[in-house]
């Protein structure tokens, strides 16, 4: 890859950058987060460790690798993050407002996006595509370790490579993580969480996820990686077999200012039975309102969301869907009374809330349409297929043509 390197990659190297293997042909290039929350090292150390072994086996990368360290101050700390969670402020418009701002008038972690905002710009202008990013994070629960994605095929076809359970939809609930960025931007990119907050398996799993990305990214080769059954068969172990595709369906939103406590021994992915009481919120006792699968109950003072519930997609419903997206059968959409496309470039639809009233979620979780914004008359409907940069990874060998 070029040697030119933009300012912000030399000067962080010994603080932000854990580590940065580059080749002198053009691409793939990886890009892995940890520590977007400071309370969760495990992916700091993990990155740390593969780079070392990357350094000392000498092995020749295909692209680029960096490893980049999320919320330093928080790091240090050791808390989930001082001022805002810096996996809340990814919006467009919260960007441009931080960008205009100062550093001194910049909160904590303000700053960090700006930094990183600088860093992965920096990053695009001189590595080569395809890009693909994973971001770390670790769980206050006990937890199976899993893939967050948002619904876009590419980000599918991806994360069924790696043996744990992938969570679709979570980009509805929650409101400016970084993935969100960057899958904006049309790349794959998939959030791991790896286990439990400082736990030694979380390290392990994080360190064999890392192997295998590098593989399926094509950064590496299986033939390179001698290890690979065993990063495989570590994540394999972990998540017990489980490789199946959830949406989530609920979330038990909280705010700072609320008494929330979850109650204890529950853990990711356990499934419920209709009427089990599960947490005290501001004095009322909260119950599962049907039989229910129990995701990211929260056991930390910090976090915006209790817990969320989820069920299992079936298989026919994704193969259903991959088909509707390949034809395009959303256009059709537009032509309904009460829908239209609310810009230019197809990618968000604006449905008049009558009309809305006849078509159910799942039917636009279907076509790819995630994360509806609302004002007094109408939805608007982001679509991942049509934001997705297909043609970038058309050479993958995970790519379903
Ligand atoms: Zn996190």
């Amino acid at each position: 890859m070029t040697q030119i390197q933009a300012k912000s990659i030399k000067k962080l190297k010994s603080t932000r950058i854990i580590g940065h293997v580059s080749s002198k042909e053009t691409g793939p290039t990886v890009v892995y987060f940890a520590g977007i929350h400071g309370n969760e090292p495990s992916g700091v150390e993990a990155l740390d460790q593969v780079f070392k072994q990357l350094k000392a086996s000498e092995l020749q990368v295909t692209g680029s690798v960096f490893g980049i360290k999320g919320n330093l101050p928080a790091l240090l700390e050791k808390k989930r993050f001082l001022e805002h969670d810096l996996n809340r402020i990814w919006t467009r418009s919260g960007i441009d407002k931080i960008e205009q701002k100062s550093k001194p008038e910049r909160s904590v972690e303000e700053n960090e996006l700006s930094e990183l905002h600088q860093l992965i710009s920096d990053i695009f202008a001189t590595h080569a595509p395809p890009y693909y990013f994973i971001d770390f994070h670790t769980t206050s629960s006990p937890t199976l370790p899993f893939i967050t994605i948002n619904d876009a095929l590419i980000n599918r076809e991806f994360a069924r490579l790696f043996p744990v359970p992938i969570i679709l939809g979570i980009e509805e609930y929650l409101e400016g993580p970084l993935l969100n960025y960057i899958n904006e931007k049309g790349y794959v990119s998939l959030g791991f969480e790896s286990g439990q907050h400082f736990t030694e398996e979380a390290v392990k799993n994080s360190v064999s996820f890392i192997w295998l990305a590098m593989i399926y990214c094509g950064v590496l080769t299986k033939e390179q990686v001698p290890d690979y059954k065993k990063y495989h068969d570590q994540l394999n172990l972990a998540a017990k077999g489980n490789n199946i595709f959830y949406e989530i369906i609920h979330r038990r939103r909280i705010t700072e200012s609320d008494d929330f406590k979850m109650l204890p021994g529950f853990r990711s992915f356990e499934k419920l039975e209709k009427g089990i009481t599960m947490a005290n919120h501001n004095g009322e006792q909260i119950t599962a309102y049907k039989d229910t699968i129990v995701f990211m109950p929260l056991y930390q003072a910090q976090g915006e969301e209790g817990f969320f519930l989820i069920r299992k997609i079936p298989g026919w419903i994704l193969s259903f869907s991959a088909f509707l997206r390949k034809i395009k059968f959303d256009s059709f959409l537009a032509l309904l009374p009460g829908v239209s496309w609310s810009n230019g470039t197809r990618d968000k639809l604006m449905v008049n809330l009558k009309v809305a009233m006849f078509f159910n979620k799942p039917f636009f979780h279907l076509l790819g349409y995630r994360n509806r914004m609302v004002d007094e008359t109408h939805l608007i409907l982001n679509n991942r297929e049509r934001t997705a940069k297909n043609e970038m990874y058309k050479d993958a060998f995970w790519f379903n043509k």
